[in-house]
Formats: C-alpha cells, sequence, structure tokens
C-alpha cells in the first residue's frame, strides 16, 4: 500500500456490526464477558479499545513499524519510553529539543538515577565520544525546533547499532509523510500527534511506534501498567486528521517555500531559517532523508532587536499568535519569550535564538493572502 492509501485504509475496516465506513467511538470504559475470561480480545478499556486499535494500526503501517501505542499526549508517549530504563542507564540527546521533552529529561528522570547528556549531533562523530558504557538510549529530533537544525538519523543509528544502543527519532516535526525514521535504521520513532497528525489544532495526544516486537511489547506494557491513555473520541479525531495528512503537508510545505523566500528578499528580515534552501546548514542531509521540507519556517529580523519581532507578532491577522504547529491554520511565535523563554538567554543566543526571532507553521490557506499578511505586519518596523 502507497503512503497516501495507508492513511486512509491502513488499520480501519468497517465497522463488523454496523458496516459504519468510519471507526465508531467505543465509548466504553469495559466489556462484558460470556463467562470469566471468555471474551472477544477486549476486557478493560485502559487495556484495550477498538478505536483506539484502529488508530494503533495506522500508524504503525505510516511509520513501517512493528506496532504502536498511544497516548494521552507526547509527553506521555515520551515517559512510556524513558520508564522502559532503569536507574544508572544514561540517555545521550539532542541539544536543541523540545523544552517539553529536555524538562522530562531533567526534572523527572534525573532524580529517578537516569543520567542524561545534551550534545550537538548535527555532526554524528561528537555522539561517538559521548557514550559510555551506561548509555541505553539516543534521543534525536529532526528537524528541530525553532532553528530547524538537521540531524543525519542514518549516520546515528550506524554509531549506536555498533553498540547495540536504541534510537529513538522524535518525528512530529517532519510527520511520517516526509521522514520515516525507523526505515533509516531507528529503533522507536515519537510523536506529538497533536501537531501534524491531528492537524486542526483540536486535540492533544501522543505516540510510540517501534520496529521491534521486544520494543513494542515493553512500551505496550508500560501503557498499560501506568496508564497514560487517551480516550477514544482523541483517537477518533487523531485517526480522521490522519486521513488528510499527505494533503495538508504537501500544501504547508508549498506555502511555507514560498514564504520563505519572500521573506529571504524582504529589506527588514536579516535571516531565514528553512530546510529547504540550498545554504540551510544540513540542507543536503534533509534532501537524503527527508521527501519535502516541512511548513515550518523561522525568521531573524537581527540586531535582537525583541521590540521590531513584537511590532510584527502584534499585526498579522491570518497568523495567530499561539504555541503549537502543525494545524491547518498558519501561527506565529516568539521562541526567545513563548516556547524557550526557560532557556537562559546565553544559551539561547549560541544556537542563534534571538529576541529578534519569529517562528512559523504556516498552514494551508492561501499562500498570496499568507504572503500579505506578513508584507503588511513587516511594514510596522
Ligand atoms: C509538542 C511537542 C512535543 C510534546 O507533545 P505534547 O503532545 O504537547 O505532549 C514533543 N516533541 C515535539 C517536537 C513537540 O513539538
Amino acid at each position: 500500500m502507497k503512503f497516501e492509501t495507508k492513511v486512509i485504509h491502513a488499520g480501519v475496516e468497517p465497522d463488523p456490526l454496523t458496516g459504519a465506513v468510519m471507526t465508531p467511538i467505543y465509548q466504553t470504559s469495559t466489556y462484558k464477558q460470556d463467562a470469566p475470561g471468555v471474551h472477544k480480545g477486549y476486557e478493560y478499556a485502559r487495556t484495550q479499545n477498538p478505536t483506539r486499535d484502529a488508530l494503533e494500526k495506522n500508524l504503525a503501517a505510516l511509520e513501517n513499524g512493528y506496532g504502536a501505542s498511544s497516548f494521552a499526549s507526547g509527553l506521555a508517549a515520551m515517559d512510556a519510553i524513558l520508564k522502559t530504563l532503569k536507574s544508572g542507564d544514561e540517555i545521550i540527546s539532542t541539544n536543541d529539543l523540545y523544552g517539553g521533552s529536555y524538562r522530562q529529561i531533567k526534572t523527572i528522570f534525573e532524580k529517578l538515577g537516569i543520567k542524561s547528556a545534551f550534545i550537538d549531533m548535527t555532526d554524528p562523530e561528537n555522539l561517538r565520544s559521548a557514550i559510555t558504557e551506561n548509555t541505553r538510549l539516543i534521543w534525536v529530533e529532526t528537524p528541530t525546533n525553532p532553528m530547524l537544525q538537521i540531524v543525519d538519523i542514518e549516520a546515528i543509528c550506524k554509531i549506536a547499532g555498533e553498540k547495540g544502543i536504541k534510537v529513538c527519532v522524535d518525528n512530529t516535526f517532519a510527520s511520517p509523510y516526509l521522514q520515516t525514521p525507523l526505515d533509516l535504521g531507528a529503533d522507536m520513532v515519537l510523536h506529538s500527534a497533536t501537531k501534524y497528525l491531528g492537524g486542526h489544532s483540536d486535540v492533544v495526544h501522543g505516540a510510540v511506534i517501534c520496529k521491534h516486537e521486544e520494543d513494542y511489547e515493553k512500551i505496550k506494557f508500560v501503557q498499560n501498567a501506568s496508564g497514560a491513555v487517551p480516550g477514544p473520541m482523541d483517537c477518533f479525531l487523531i485517526l480522521r486528521g490522519i486521513k488528510t495528512l499527505h494533503l495538508r503537508v504537501q500544501r504547508a510545505s508549498e506555502n511555507a517555500r514560498a514564504i520563505a523566500e519572500f521573506l529571504r528578499d524582504h529589506p527588514k528580515v536579516e535571516k531565514v531559517y528553512y530546510p529547504g534552501f540550498e545554504d540551510h546548514p544540513g540542507h543536503d542531509i534533509a534532501k537524503k532523508q527527508m521527501r519535502g521540507f516541512g511548513g515550518m519556517v523561522s525568521f531573524d529580523l537581527g540586531n535582537n532587536n525583541e521590540e521590531a519581532a513584537m511590532k510584527v507578532l502584534a499585526a498579522t491577522h491570518y497568523f495567530l499568535l499561539a504555541e503549537s504547529l502543525g494545524g491547518v491554520e498558519s501561527l506565529i511565535g516568539h521562541p526567545a519569550s513563548m516556547t524557550h523563554g526557560s532557556i537562559p538567554k546565553e544559551e539561547r543566543l549560541k544556537t542563534g535564538l534571538t529576541d529578534s526571532l519569529i517562528r512559523l507553521s504556516v498552514g494551508i490557506e492561501n499562500v498570496e493572502d499568507l504572503i500579505g499578511d506578513l508584507s503588511r505586519s513587516l511594514e510596522n518596523i
């Protein structure tokens, strides 16, 4: 099955009872048993739910994995992965990662005895020297937020594989339409399905997709034993969002390119971060491991001028000032004060995350309307 067919058909069968074409929302906590232990494969809804099953089968197919487990949020999914580790184990992560992922590693798991190191993996050789005999998991985010750094997944997996260390890739930014890390050697993929998979900014959801049965069984065990499961309505919404994933990501990517080009030529914009530009660091790797460059664009007005950034943010009409990304609507944000406010300024500035940096999650609206919106807002500075 090709991707565009998978999004619609994988894991989804007409309801056996009624023939309903769309997966029903099985809003039930328990299931009648014919005799103790004699049932139809469903006992209790933390453990199994048919709406969730359909979504998990669909997600496994999209990422070419053995199996998927879905969770109440992206961070709940990450929590399940980290709970497969034990005290004394070590994680090595990319240094430019989602703030909530960093916070979870540092504040929740560090005190449980799991050590962590955050390194620049844009040069995969940095990983080789960071690995210790206790390293059990490599955590990779690519492209990153908001600098859109690119990490070579295949090169990282090769180095980790030599030592038998598992690799998990947070594939939230790319979506499986543009990037399938399991095909590049990764063992696990994490999604904040809140973003592109759901695609309509109306639900918070997460998933882990495993390449191997043994990892899948471990995650499934934590899913049931810790219990951070999603409700059936949320599973339904993600499944529904996924049906148009390819169309949405295609259009968002086209719009993002046009907007990145507009911004690059604009006299008031100093720098544009967009992996589709040939001079973007990591462009060649992105070209090799992704099937497109996605809908995220960041740009810098220069001189660390926060006031100018605030003027632009305040003036857009279609680009809504909000956190999150990956929805049909375009969003605009100021990473220094919003998503990355907790990172010390000196640390931020080192990676180019200035006070004049603006991040866009480009939606699927008419691109001329979007460019017009940015053009008018830039006139304010
Ligand atoms: C949003 C996000 C997360 C966290 O997911 P939630 O669904 O908000 O819990 C993790 N990683 C990335 C890259 C994200 O953008």
